[in-house]
Order: C-alpha cells, then structure tokens, then sequence
C-alpha cells in the first residue's frame, strides 16, 4: 500500500472515530427521542431547563399554573378541604396535575427504578417551590407598598438565597421499612434531598411510618383518615433534631452572615435591573419581619411527597411533628403531583 493511501485510510478511520466520539444531540430522559431546548417563554416561567426533554414530552406536563383552594393547591374548588376543616398543615402546593401521562412517568420511576428521571422530579419542583416561597413572601408582608414590591420581584425568579431564607428546614414522607427494602429508595426523600441540595435547605428524618399501609380501597373517607393518622409517627430522634435546627438558625438569624438578612437583590439577580425602592430594605424581606411570638419565631418546614390525593398523609405527618415540638412550628406540603 502506498504512503499515499495509508495516509488516507487512517484518516479516514480517525475521523469514524471522532464522530463516534463526539456528543450527539441529548436524547430525551422519557422516550429517547431527541431532546430539544425549551422556549423562550417556557424558559422564562422557569420551568425544566436543565433535563433533556423532547418537545412532545415538555409539552405532555400538566402544570398546575392556577389554583382555586388555598389549602392544598388544587385547581378546582375542593370538598376535600371545606370538610376537613383544617389541617395540620398550613398549606400545600403541587407541581402537576397528576394524568396519565405524569402516573406513566411516576410508575417508570418508582416502580421499574428509573433513577435517571430523579432529577427531573426534582427540577420540576423547583418552580412551584418558586412560587410558594414568593407567596408566603406575600403573605407575611404587613405594609400594602412592600407587599406590592415583593409581588412585583416575585413574578420573577426569586434567588436561591431568598428560598434558603424562608425556609428552615425540608422533612418527607416517610415508606415502610418493607416497602423500603422492596423498592430501595423512598421517593420522597430522594426530591427531599435533591431540592435541599439546590438550594441549600437542611433535610431531616424525622417520620416514620408505624406500619405498613393497609388496603385503603373499600373503606369510607373518615376511616381512611383515621387510618392515616395513626399511621405516622415522629422519628426518635425528631425532638432534637427539631431543637437543634432551631438553635443553629437563631445563631445564624443574629449572625452577619444571616441567612434570613443576607439576601438581598444583588447585581447578580435576575431582577436587578429593577431594584426595588427604599421602602424595600432588607428587613422588609424577611420572611419572619414580624414580632415574634412569645415562643419565638415559627420553624418553617417544607414536607415533601410525590403524590397529594386526600391530604391525609400529610395531615397525618404534619400532626406528629407537631405533637412533639412544644415551640411553634409550620409545615407546608409541597408534592410532585395532585391526584
Ligand atoms: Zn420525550
Ligand atoms: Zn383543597
């Protein structure tokens, strides 16, 4: 063979290798086709961006944008909440509605291990942890004119600091130990442990599941949540646990570096070109800028799970926690899906 034709042919192979070699387009996390990058307007409203998703697949998720009950997010006026009248929770929020194409997703994961769309259930809570941050923001904001300044940064992306600020700590629903062993991994914690990781929020066990579920089908509504509330228990260890993140975030409250002081809108911020006016001082975005209680400030917990259908297992978790601390606590469910 000559020089020539060597030369040639080893080229040749090189550059089969290099293609072999080089990044492809992303395939799709679900179906495998190729992925494709969101819009612009899908970008903006924060939505999954960093999961490579198909443009049928992102167009498939059922988000919930509006709610009409307060209490557990659902789109639609719930029964379920006007005749619970209260629940230990003080509200909860979810990302989707919870169709046939979010129970296929679900099912892959949960029930044939697909650990890779792990991440994609913890991206898609994002948003919704977004906006019930920016509402509790709201809600906490006494003066009308800061209230509306808070709305007006809020409709943007808040930054993680401000989402580590208002919250103190991220707990989950808790499998049984034979569910556990069945399956491997418990959801919830997994999202638990991912979101707390983005932004930087404790995760903490602190529930347990007395006994394995029993069938819920066939039983009446009422017997289902006495079901549930005998169903969970605080963790052994919850009570200090809950009383040592309460030391270290009061520690933090009073030192420079305050987690609840430090955020402020920076240059970085997405929203810095609009500052917000002198009314706004850091102290007005506290989440906690009120006079706190004669206990001391509320620990604020997120609870998550994947799915809400009747809100008795959060109900059910959120009162055993709440039966162990003697000190103010609020817990706020935030779930993947709503039955
Ligand atoms: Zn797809
Ligand atoms: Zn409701």
């Amino acid at each position: 063979m000559s020089a020539g034709r060597w030369r040639g042919w080893l080229e040749q192979g090189s550059n089969r290798l290099l293609a072999l070699l080089a990044p492809g387009p992303a395939a799709c996390l679900l179906c495998g086709r190729q992925a494709a990058a969101p819009g612009p307007q899908e970008a903006q409203q924060s939505h999954v961006r960093r999961q490579p998703l198909c443009r049928g697949c992102r167009e498939a998720i059922p988000w919930i944008e509006a709610i009409n009950c307060y209490c557990c997010g659902r789109t639609i006026r719930c029964p379920d909440c006007v005749r619970r009248g209260g629940a230990a929770f003080v509200w909860s929020r979810s990302a989707v509605r919870y169709d046939a194409s979010m129970r296929a997703w679900l099912a892959a994961y949960k029930y044939r291990g697909e650990e890779r769309l792990e991440p994609l259930f913890a991206e898609m809570l994002e948003p919704v942890l977004q906006r019930m941050t920016a509402e509790l923001l709201r809600r906490l904001e006494t003066s009308p004119k800061r209230a509306a300044v808070v709305a007006d940064v809020a409709g943007r992306q808040l930054p993680a600091a401000a989402i580590a600020a208002c919250w103190d700590g991220i707990a989950y629903v808790p499998v049984s130990t034979a569910r556990l062993r069945e399956r491997g991994f418990n959801q919830a914690q997994r999202m638990a442990a991912l979101l707390g990781r983005r932004y930087g929020i404790p995760v903490l066990p602190l529930l347990v599941r007395t006994r394995h579920t029993l069938k819920q089908s066939g039983k009446s509504r009422w017997s289902r949540l006495r079901d549930m509330q005998a169903l969970f228990d605080a963790a052994p260890e919850a009570g200090e646990r809950l009383a040592r993140l309460r030391q270290s975030r009061a520690k933090a409250r009073q030192g420079p570096d305050s987690p609840r002081t430090a955020w402020r809108p920076g240059p970085d911020a997405p929203h810095a070109a609009r500052r917000p006016g002198p009314d706004a001082s850091p102290a007005a975005w506290r989440p906690d800028a009120g006079e706190p209680s004669a206990k001391g400030q509320p620990l604020r917990l997120l609870l998550v799970d994947d799915i809400y259908t009747t809100g008795s297992t959060l109900d059910g978790c959120a009162d055993a926690l709440r039966r162990i601390s003697d000190l103010p606590i609020e817990i706020y469910g935030l779930t993947w899906a709503r039955a």
